[in-house]
Formats: structure tokens, sequence, C-alpha cells
């Protein structure tokens, strides 16, 4: 599968921060990761600082996946809202999965302080946007919730958008709990952060079986080398549906651009994550160096052909809905991009074993807060296995 366009804008700008010989040998492990993606890499870390012999192996160079595609919005709220989770999953799940999501973020930037990783991480404030003023009540609604649950934000009102930003809305939520990073630098830091504890990274290595034996798994790459773990742990992204056909989740198309740097942002609150209530939704940041992400218009298909030809088509839409939220910020385009993107019912990750793969773990971070996910899946694979209770991971469980 064709991933993303030929110019996300990380694995552009950042070049290829390292490579690594493909695997070339038989080997054992306890733990074979498959996908150096942020998912892999996160989980990678997590075993291996637990003391678990970990390989990882990617068919691609590492970081190059959806991970280089990522607009890397880093946000506590899961694409269904909390007041439409509730009605899905239950209150306790659904409350419970918020939080989770809202401590993903804190826990990936104290990873990457400690590990020293140099990926942008910045705390962001993150900001929903109602289109209509019939929204209102639901937002009412969903603000109450979130409170009572204990996470800070602020109801703002017509008047209070119109006093932070030079567009109107009829309201909006302001969420304290956010952050932003480069996700292709983070993936990069914590696979060598890994290696300094005896990770193995093995790049343009493609796994092409998946064998279960009796006491673990057999993995076959494509140029016959073979690894025996106890266990595998499958993050190969959106990749990992079609490769082992399990049912997880609808892929789609996304689009994305990033502007050249802008001499100054002015008129953006705290220059917030922001994101509407569109169906798709709208979204934008703005990275360190000062330059805007603006991202959205989905399509409801995955051939690559067929999304990267509406590129330039999607990149003048997305500028255009920029433009008339910001018109005094001049926004020129420096890259453009297409990604695959996947969703599930619930907007929940699914993490943990399938029936048809007793001795593999997945790690499938769908949604359009995948990171979070990640990071999630990384600790509840780690306490797998650790032989831990991790009471959280029901919630993202196949088959629920
Ligand atoms: C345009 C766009 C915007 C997004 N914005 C956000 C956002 O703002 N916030 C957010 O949290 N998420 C966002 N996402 C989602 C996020 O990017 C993903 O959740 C995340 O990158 C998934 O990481 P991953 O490591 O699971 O997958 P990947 O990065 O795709 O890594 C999986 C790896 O597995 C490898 N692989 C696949 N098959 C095999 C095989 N057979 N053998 C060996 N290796 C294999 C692939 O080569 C790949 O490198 C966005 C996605 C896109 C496309």
């Amino acid at each position: 599968m064709n991933l993303t366009s030929s110019h996300p804008f990380w694995s552009v700008a950042n070049g290829l921060p390292a490579n690594y010989p493909s695997l070339q040998r038989n080997v054992s492990c306890d733990a074979v990761v498959i996908g150096g993606g942020i998912t892999g890499a996160l989980v990678a870390v997590h075993l291996v600082e637990a003391g678990v012999k970990t390989l990882l192996l990617d068919k691609r160079d590492i970081g190059t996946g959806s991970t280089s595609a990522s607009t890397a919005l880093l946000q506590y709220e899961i694409d269904v809202p909390l007041r439409e989770l509730i009605e899905k999953v239950g209150p306790v799940a659904a409350t419970r999965s918020y939080q989770l999501c809202r401590g993903a973020i804190g826990k990936l930037e104290r990873l990457a302080a400690r590990l020293k990783i140099d990926c942008s991480f910045k705390r962001k404030p993150s900001l929903f946007l109602a289109r209509h003023q019939r929204e209102i009540p639901e937002l009412r609604e969903e603000f109450k919730l979130r409170r009572k649950m204990g996470i800070e934000l602020e109801f703002f009102d017509a008047p209070a958008v119109r006093a932070r930003f030079p567009f109107s809305r009829s309201a909006a939520l302001f969420s304290k709990d956010g952050g932003q990073v480069d996700p292709h630098r983070l993936t990069h830091g914590l696979l060598a952060a890994g290696r300094r504890k005896g990770l193995e990274v093995y790049d343009r290595t493609k796994m092409v079986n998946l064998e279960e034996t009796r006491r673990g798994v057999r993995v076959t790459t494509h140029n016959g080398c073979q690894i025996t773990a106890r266990r595998a742990v499958i993050a190969a992204g959106f990749e990992s549906k079609a490769l082992l056909n399990i049912e997880a989740g609808t892929l789609k198309s996304t689009y994305a651009l990033i502007s050249e740097p802008l001499p100054a942002i002015s008129g953006w609150y705290q220059q917030c994550l922001m994101w509407d209530s569109g169906t798709p939704y709208l979204y934008l940041r703005t990275t360190t160096e000062g330059r805007v992400i603006v991202g959205g218009e989905d399509e409801n298909f995955v051939n690559a052909k067929r999304r990267d030809a509406l590129i330039s088509q999607k990149t003048r839409t997305l500028a255009k809905k920029f433009g008339r939220l910001f018109p005094d910020l001049p926004l020129e385009v420096a890259y453009a991009w297409a990604g695959t993107f996947g969703e599930t019912k619930d907007g929940l990750a699914y993490i943990g074993v399938h029936p048809r793969f007793p001795h593999a773990y997945f790690a499938l971070g769908y949604g359009g807060n995948g990171i979070t996910f990640s990071l999630i899946a990384a600790e509840i694979i780690r306490d797998y296995f650790l032989g831990r209770t991790n009471r959280d991971a029901h919630l993202f469980r196949f088959g629920r």
C-alpha cells in the first residue's frame, strides 16, 4: 500500500536522521516489533526499558510511513465526542478513554524530555469550533461532561471567540491540555534511545509471513531470514489490516499542507491547536519555525493514484478555508501532501491480541489522535510482556 504521497513535510525537512541495516541472518528474541513508525518506536522503547529483548523491523526507511505524513496534533479529544462515546461504550469506559488520552500527552512530553529527544514537542491548548448556531446545546453538554470528569476547559460564546480570533463562530471549547510535535524526529529519537539500551533495529526488511508456533511466533522476511520470538507486536499502521487480513476500522484518504514560515503570527490566541465540527473536520496548528499546518478534506477511498491526483485541488480548498479564518496571515504553501488515514466506529484504537494470532499483540492507533493511542498501546503491551494486569486493556480489545 502507498501510505503517503511523495512529499510529506517531516521526512523532506529532516532528511533521514539515521538509516539501519537490513536483517541478513536468523535471530531469536523475546519481542519482534513489525513497523518502525511512531507506534513501533514507542512500543520498542517501552519494551527494552522493561528488560525485554526486542528487535524492530520496517519494510521502508524508519518513520516514512504514516508517521511522516502526520500533522501531529496531540489531543486528548477522541474523534468521537465524549457525549457520543458514552452512548457507544458507557460512561465508565468513555471517561477512562478520554482520561488515558489526556494522560498520554504528558507522558509523551516526559518521555521525550527524559530521553533528550529534540522533536519540537510543545504543550498547546486546543480549540474546538462549532460551525453552526444549532450546535451550541451539544457543545454545552460536552463542556459539562468534560468538566465533570476533571478536564480543564472553557466554553467560549461568540463574543469570547471574537475577542481572541479574527473570525466569528457561535461557540467553541477551549481546552488547556494538548500538544504538538515533529513525529518523524520523535520516532528516530526513540529508536536511537532504544538502541542504546539494546534494541535491534532493521529497516528495508519486510515481514512476509507470520506463523504461530507452540511457544510463540516465527516471522519470515522478504529475504528468507527467520525471527523466532516469544511474541510479535504488529505496529504496521494502516497496512496491518491488509497484511494480516483482520477487521479493524475503515481506511480513507486525507490531505494536509504546510506554509512557508510566516514573519509573525498574530490574532491566533496562544497559537492553539484548532479543529472544527465539520465532517470531515478542518484542523490547524503552527510549528516552532512559524509555519502553519492545515489539514482535512478527507475522501472515503484509499486508491493512491486517485488520492494524489486531488492534492492540488485539496490544497487550494484548505488554503481558502485558512484564508477565511485568518485573512491577514499571508499563507504561502511550501508543501502539500496526502496520506491514508483510519477510523473506527467508536474512535478508539485496537490494542491487544486478535483471536487469530494468540501470540501477537496489535497496536493500531486509528483516528485523529493516533499518536496518543500509540503511547497507550506501548504501555499496555509492555504490561502484557511483564505479566502485569493492565486495567485499561479491555477498552481497546478486538471484538468490543
Ligand atoms: C495527513 C495525516 C494527518 C494526521 N494527523 C494526525 C494528528 O494530527 N495527530 C495524530 O495523533 N495522528 C495523526 N495522524 C495519524 C497518525 O499519523 C498515525 O496514527 C500514526 O502515524 C501511525 O503510526 P504507526 O507507527 O502506527 O504507523 P506508520 O507510521 O505507518 O508505521 C508503520 C510502519 O510499518 C511498516 N510496515 C508495514 N508493513 C510491514 C511489513 N510487512 N513488514 C515490515 N514493516 C512493515 C511500514 O513501512 C511503516 O513504516 C495523521 C495521519 C495522516 C496521514
